[in-house]
């Protein structure tokens, strides 16, 4: 690497404000212009100007000018390789690496770009059209096509080949493999991607820094992205970032989803989103992240894995949330991803998930709930002092205060509940029975299918396979759910009535759903069908799973 080509990287790659702004609080002027307090002087009203694109400082007051490497050598009294190794560092990149020092990055970029062109005119080519009929099968039009430069690179005995046609542009092997186009193997070159539907990864600021290649057969992995490389780091970039800010400079709301695939598909369906690239959500990301939208909404795979992927995230944000960002989870039910909901659902039951979707302060309230064993005061302490653990992670104090304030409102309320029952004589609640939590969620399940028999039919499947270790809810499941298989109209006082004639009802005690979720939320207000189900879903995961 030669330092001048580098140094233009490092430009090109690093905004000047995100570094001066570690150092110096700035504030907006224009979409590519702040001022601050000069850090070189001592002043009161701000005369310290910085621009992006221009990529320089400026005081006013001082006189002092420069760029990202004075401003860094300066301000941390270091010499210039160690400023320039330091912001390397940034995006990815150690000094010293002898094996690609003739390359520059000018040409990497513009060897991937024709590698791109390539692969989109092997995709048009005639000899594919199974190919480009499967895209469009799956509603990857031509327009989408466009927009993501999604191609084809062909299968080996193919030929027209990539290598060739580089190597015909004068490229030689080095690049191929530097950039990792090529790989070598006994001494002979071959290409990294055959088969595959490729589609181009951008830089934020429009470059082609890699590709991502899904397989059309059955051949593994599924998905391969390029190797990393000088201007590819899989950490420090969010798939679909540069088309969201094409499309739209402030965008009321973004999607976080797993992959390129959900990218393109939200996409298609009008929804901005952005993906990591297959590797858990790293803090550059997030930082990425909040800087494209106010609103975050976290839309990970309805599957085991998405869940963990989504609580893993939530635990990794908590010390890094600010008040200017809204983060919610959306959880998709039956193991769906993204695209494949809003193909059987539709946009309207998608939007109705957003609206309805679980803010910090939920997950930390259900991650507590599915903790707590019964209402014991030991239990409801455990309870408090993992709550509270996690609101204390949260490092920014009024979002901090926020959702303390939220929770421990759903405490107190959880807390009178429980003061209530204790002051009735013979209560029985405290005493730590065998399976009294079990018991508990097979009540609470039982509940809301008496008062929503239309969710029977929804969680058909997970519901018969439930092992009701109660005999006398066993009893209760059995009539109620034989009742709706034999009429799927039947309704809550009919099931009511029924379980009343026979005795059964007893066992339910206060089967209100106002009453049992008082404990799950600080709001009295009427239980809908919609708050029901989710919490249906997750009482259902959780006796399955325990
Ligand atoms: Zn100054």
């Amino acid at each position: 690497m030669n330092n001048d080509d580098l140094k233009e990287e490092i430009k090109n790659r690093i905004k000047l404000s995100e570094i001066i702004s570690k150092k110096v609080i700035l504030k907006k002027k224009s979409e590519n212009s702040f001022i601050g307090l000069c850090p070189f002087h001592s002043e009161k009203t701000p005369s310290f100007h910085v621009h992006d694109e221009k990529q320089f400082y400026h005081c006013f007051g001082c006189e002092k000018h420069g760029d990202i490497f004075s401003f860094t050598m300066e301000v941390d009294n270091i010499d210039f390789y160690s400023a320039l190794k330091y912001l390397a560092s940034l995006i990815g990149l150690t000094l010293n690496n002898k094996s690609h020092q003739n390359i520059s990055f000018q040409n990497k970029y513009k060897t991937l770009d024709l590698s791109s062109k390539f692969f989109i005119e092997t995709l048009n080519n005639k000899k594919n059209k199974k190919v480009l009929d499967y895209l469009n099968k799956r509603g990857l039009n031509k327009e989408i096509c466009q927009e993501f430069l999604i191609g084809f690179a062909p299968s080996k005995n193919y030929d027209s080949q990539l290598i060739d046609f580089l190597k015909s542009k004068n490229i030689n092997e080095e690049e191929l493999i530097e950039i990792g186009l090529a790989k070598k193997k006994y001494n002979n070159l071959y290409g990294y991607f055959y088969d595959r539907i490729m589609i181009p990864i951008v830089s934020t600021n429009g470059k082609i820094i890699a590709f991502g290649g899904r397989s059309t057969n059955s051949s593994e992995p599924k998905y391969l992205n390029s190797p990393e490389s000088d201007v590819f780091s899989k950490r420090n970039i969010l798939f679909g970032a540069y088309n969201v800010k094409k499309s739209k400079q402030n965008i009321d709301n973004i999607i976080l989803c797993e992959g390129y695939m959900d990218v393109i598909a939200l996409f298609r369906f009008g929804y901005p989103a952005v993906a990591t690239l297959g590797t858990a959500v790293s803090e550059k990301q997030i930082d990425l992240l909040t800087k494209l939208s106010k609103n975050i909404f976290i839309v990970f795979d309805g599957d085991q894995a998405g869940k963990n992927a989504s609580i893993r995230l939530f635990d990794k944000l908590l010390p890094l949330i600010k008040t200017d960002n809204v983060f919610r989870f959306v959880f998709l039910p039956n193991n769906l991803d993204p695209e494949e909901f809003l193909i059987k659902n539709g946009k309207d039951k998608f939007n109705v998930l957003l609206e309805k979707s679980y803010f910090i302060s939920d997950i930390i309230w259900l991650m507590g709930i599915k903790n707590k064993m019964n209402d014991t005061p030991e239990e409801i302490a455990k309870f408090w002092k993992f709550i509270r653990s996690k609101i204390y992670q949260i490092k920014e104090k009024n979002l901090q205060l926020a959702i303390r304030d939220d929770l421990e409102n759903r405490i107190n309320k959880l807390r009178s509940k429980i003061r209530g029952y204790n002051s009735k004589p013979n209560n029985f609640i405290n005493l730590n029975l065998p399976k009294i939590e079990n018991d508990y969620r097979f009540k609470v399940i039982i509940a809301i299918i008496l008062n929503f028999p239309k969710l029977f039919d929804v969680f058909e499947k997970k519901l018969i396979k439930i092992k009701f270790t109660n005999n006398s809810l066993h009893e209760v499941k059995e009539v109620i759910f034989s009742m709706i298989k034999d009429n799927s109209d039947v309704s809550y006082t009919q099931l009511v009535e029924t379980l009343k004639e026979r005795d059964l009802i007893k066992f339910l005690g206060d089967f209100r759903l106002e009453a049992i979720f008082s404990k799950l939320r600080s709001s009295d207000k009427k239980v809908e069908i919609d708050e029901s189900r989710k919490v249906l879903e997750e009482l259902i995961y959780m006796v399955n799973n325990n």
